[in-house]
């Protein structure tokens, strides 16, 4: 065929990585490699009751259009829920509903990147982020991250040498992929440089609440003077990502613009699930859901990093994640870790090859592992089978 795609689709390309990860479907294999919640805690029985309860009740409005900006019980929920508790003070006019914040991360690429202007990030980053910026065409700075999350004076330095940077990309919170948390100090000076420079600070929290030790850490958000902070969420983690609802909380003259990019993209999130999911936060209660969620996902991390040391080669280095779904693995700089996946889904296991969370490329001597979706028996056994794919190297 001779299609004429535009340069952004060129640009847009399968990854080797998704090819061998296919793999990952086979029964037999066990794979650390998704970012998957575990389906066994989705709350099926209240959620059949919730979803009759909708269309039995409100069913002409549920299965009806409705606004752009998203089904306000819903909007006001998240405002009283979600944000209060996070220190952010907005009310329904800041919130706009997108279907996951992964729609929000391309309505954000489509609202601020023309072909060759910077963005700043974390190096590493969350890839589905990566990939939705990258078909805008930006080039990407990457910011060095310490176990306090992105380094502040880096940062500073990018932005004197860039001082056209579109925006800054950060997850804060037991980011994807490293699992580290951005220290609240350096949140407050994030905020600060918001204002400073101008830019927008797009703040990605999609684990903020899953937190296994000590207290939560105050939103950049709750530190925004100036309204250059964009905070995202998402229900994703917290209790049903097939409903896809996520939301984008922001000053109004920048929701604005998000909200006619989203009547462009596709006029309005599912009205029906907006509802249900509204009905749901009315009637149960979320943050028992949540303590619920950090119970099982606690243990299974607990499990990794025990089977992390017995198994792994002592030179291995991986962050000890205080919540979130995930670890991060340091191997010896000359390893490849595509090159280990390809030997580890033979011991039928699987991980994320770090290479690919480097927007710039590079790195291949990292890889990520998810300890959510995986049952204890399943990380005891997955980290054996790595663990002896890597005691080969060491
Ligand atoms: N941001 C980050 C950092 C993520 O890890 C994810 C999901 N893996 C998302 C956004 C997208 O989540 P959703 O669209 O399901 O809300």
């Amino acid at each position: 065929m001779n299609l004429k795609f535009s340069e952004r689709a060129n640009e847009i390309k399968a990854s080797e990585i998704r090819e061998l990860l296919k793999l990952t479907e086979r029964p037999e294999l066990i794979s650390f490699a998704g970012g998957l919640p575990a389906p066994e805690l989705f709350p099926v029985d209240n959620m059949k009751k919730i979803a009759y309860k909708v269309v039995e009740e409100q069913g002409k409005e549920a299965l009806q259009y409705s606004t752009t900006e998203g089904y306000t019980p819903l909007r006001q929920t998240i405002v009283d829920q979600r944000l209060k508790p996070a220190g952010i003070n907005v009310t329904v006019d800041n919130i706009l509903i997108t279907s996951g914040s992964q729609q929000a991360l391309e309505f954000t690429a489509k609202l601020f990147i023309d072909k060759d202007d910077v963005i700043i990030c974390e190096s590493p980053s969350y890839l589905g982020a990566i990939n939705a910026f990258k078909a805008y065409q930006p080039k990407f700075v990457e910011v060095p991250m310490d176990d306090d999350g992105m380094i502040i004076e880096e940062l500073e330095k990018k932005l004197r040498e860039y001082p056209n940077a579109k925006f800054i990309y950060t997850i804060p919170d037991f980011q994807n992929p490293t699992g580290k948390t951005l220290s609240v100090e350096r949140r407050k000076r994030l905020a600060d440089i918001a204002g400073q420079y101008e830019i927008p600070v797009v703040e990605d929290s999609p684990y903020a609440e899953l937190i296994f030790e000590g207290n939560r850490y105050p939103t950049i958000k709750s530190f925004d003077n100036s309204g250059y902070v964009i905070h995202l969420g998402t229900y994703s983690k917290t209790f049903c990502p097939g409903l896809r609802i996520g939301w984008v909380c922001a000053h109004k003259d920048i929701l604005q613009k998000y909200v006619l990019i989203k009547q462009g993209a596709d006029l309005q999130c599912s009205t029906i699930d907006q509802r249900i999911t509204a009905q749901f936060m009315k009637e149960y209660n979320l943050d028992e859901h949540i303590s619920k969620i950090i119970e099982v996902y606690r243990n299974r991390r607990n499990i990794m990093i025990e089977s992390m040391q017995k198994f792994f080669p002592s030179e291995v280095k991986y962050t000890l994640s205080k919540g979130g779904l995930f670890t991060w693995v340091e191997l010896k700089k000359e390893l490849n870790t595509k090159k280990i996946l390809e030997e580890a889904l033979e011991e039928k296991v699987a991980f994320v090859p770090g290479g690919s969370f480097f927007p710039n490329g590079g790195n291949e001597n990292y890889f990520r592992l998810n300890y959510s979706n995986m049952s204890e028996e399943k990380i005891v056994e997955g980290i054996k089978r790595l663990g002896k794919v890597l005691s080969k190297y060491y």
